[in-house]
């Protein structure tokens, strides 16, 4: 679909990045978050609850908790990144397990795109984005406008 294109929301210097981990990749995760811990205090960081539990546990820093991701955490990042409260989304998903709630993981990776959220699905990619000079400035997002989308004609004609 042909979207228009707007220039709309500034992220700010201070942003709001959401952390989630499977099981199996919490421990890169966690391991990739402490030799970030500097960079991440900076910002406001939410995570799934049992990613959130354990980030918390071994960086000593503050992290809005949701539910766990198979209990509705991944639709409350989903959500929320739509409502334009999360500006960048960290989603270390296991590619070698199925997991209960694939239509949330495949929801949330969605949306994200949707919504022209930065996503790192893994460590180097995680890296490349956290060292961005862009982390610690304010930046204008271009944002997809879904008004054709919201004014389109359902009538069938
Ligand atoms: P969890 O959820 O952090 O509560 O384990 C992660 C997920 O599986 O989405």
């Amino acid at each position: 679909m042909n979207n228009h294109i707007d220039i709309i929301p500034i992220l700010s210097e201070r942003k709001r990045i959401a952390l989630v981990a499977h099981d199996f990749k919490k421990k890169d995760l966690i391991e990739w978050a402490k030799f970030n811990r500097e960079t991440l205090a900076q910002h406001n960081i939410v995570a799934t609850g049992t990613t959130g539990m354990l980030l918390e546990n071994e960086l000593q820093v503050p992290i809005t908790k949701l539910k766990s991701g198979p209990l509705g955490g991944d639709q409350q990042i989903g959500a929320r990144i739509s409502e334009g409260v999360i500006d960048f989304l960290i989603f270390f998903w296991d590619p070698m397990e199925q997991q209960p709630h694939d239509p949330d993981v495949k929801a949330l990776l969605r949306i994200a795109m949707v919504w022209n959220i930065p996503v790192a699905c893994n460590r180097t990619t995680a890296d490349f984005l956290v060292s961005s000079p862009l982390m610690t400035t304010s930046y204008s997002k271009v944002e997809p406008n879904y008004e054709h989308y919201e004014k389109r004609n359902i009538s069938g004609n």
